[in-house]
C-alpha cells in the first residue's frame, strides 16, 4: 500500500499533526482561482481584482468579483479531502489546519483549529481601521463605508499585502513542533507560506506531500504523492486509522 515505507509506529493519538492546504484542495470542489464558469471574469487582470490599487481604482468591480466568487463558493461543497481531514482530527487529538484558501470549505466540512493565512472571503473589514464588519448579502455588491470613513472590503489578503503577522508566526511555531504534516494541493511557491513544509521537515517532522504535480518541496518530502487529495487522503486515513486502533 501507499504507506509501506512509512514508519507508522512513531505516531500515536497524541502526535501533533498539521494539514497545510492550498488552492488544489478547493479546485477539487470546483473552485478555481480567478476563473469562473461563464468566463466573464477571466478577461480581467487578477491584479486588478485582488489588489489595493485595483480596489482604489474601481471598488465596485472588485466587490462584484468577490460577490460572484462567494456565490460560486456557496454552491460548491467540501470534497472527500476536506472530510478526511475531519476524520483525521477525530483520530489525532492535537491537529490543526493551516490553509491558504479563503473559501471557508474547511470550516463547512467540520474541520477544527483552522488558521486562514489569507483571510476569509465571507468576512468583511474596513480598509482604513481594519475593524471587522458584518454585511448582509444584499449590501455586498455595493460600496459601504465604516464609521471611520474607510471603505469596506473583503477580509482577504490581496496581492502585495502581508499575511497577518501573529498568525503566520503561530503557524511557523506550530509546524516547527509537529510530528506529522500533510501538505495538500499547494504548489509551494508563494512565500512565506511555502516555507512551512520546509520548516516542519527541518525540525524533524514526517512530511507527506499530496499534489497532482511535483513541487519545489517534493524532493524534501518523506513521501510525495502525485494525485488528487480527494483520492489520496482518504486512503491515508484508512491506513493510519487501522494502525492506530
Ligand atoms: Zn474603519
Amino acid at each position: 500500500m501507499m504507506l509501506e515505507n512509512m514508519r507508522l509506529d512513531r505516531f500515536t493519538r497524541d502526535s501533533r499533526v498539521v494539514f497545510f492546504t492550498g488552492a488544489g484542495i478547493s479546485a477539487e470542489s470546483g473552485i478555481a482561482t480567478f476563473r469562473d464558469p461563464d468566463g466573464h471574469w477571466s478577461k480581467y487582470d487578477p491584479m486588478k481584482l485582488a489588489s489595493q490599487a485595483g480596489f482604489q481604482e474601481d471598488p465596485e468591480l472588485v466587490l462584484g468579483w468577490y460577490a460572484d466568487r462567494r456565490e460560486a463558493i456557496r454552491k460548491a461543497k467540501p470534497n472527500a479531502a476536506h472530510i478526511s481531514i475531519s476524520n483525521f482530527q477525530k483520530l489525532f487529538r492535537h491537529s490543526i489546519v493551516i490553509t491558504q484558501n479563503v473559501d471557508g470549505l474547511h470550516e463547512r466540512a467540520g474541520n477544527k483549529s483552522i488558521y486562514e493565512l489569507h483571510g476569509n472571503i465571507h468576512r468583511h473589514k474596513c480598509n482604513g481601521c481594519g475593524k471587522q464588519v458584518e454585511l448582509s448579502n444584499k449590501k455586498m455588491r455595493m460600496l459601504n463605508y465604516c464609521e471611520c470613513g474607510g471603505k469596506i472590503r473583503p477580509d482577504v489578503v490581496w496581492f502585495g499585502e502581508s499575511l497577518p503577522l501573529q498568525m503566520i508566526n503561530e503557524a511557523f511555531e506550530t509546524v516547527s513542533s509537529c510530528d506529522l504534516m500533510f501538505t495538500i494541493g499547494t504548489s509551494a511557491q508563494i512565500y512565506p507560506a511555502a516555507q512551512l513544509p520546509f520548516e516542519a521537515k527541518s525540525k524533524g517532522a514526517y512530511v507527506i506531500e499530496i499534489n497532482p504535480e511535483p513541487t519545489p518541496f517534493s524532493p524534501k518530502a518523506d513521501l510525495s504523492i502525485h494525485d488528487d487529495a480527494g483520492s489520496a487522503l482518504p486512503k491515508f486515513y484508512e491506513e493510519i486509522h487501522a494502525q492506530l486502533n
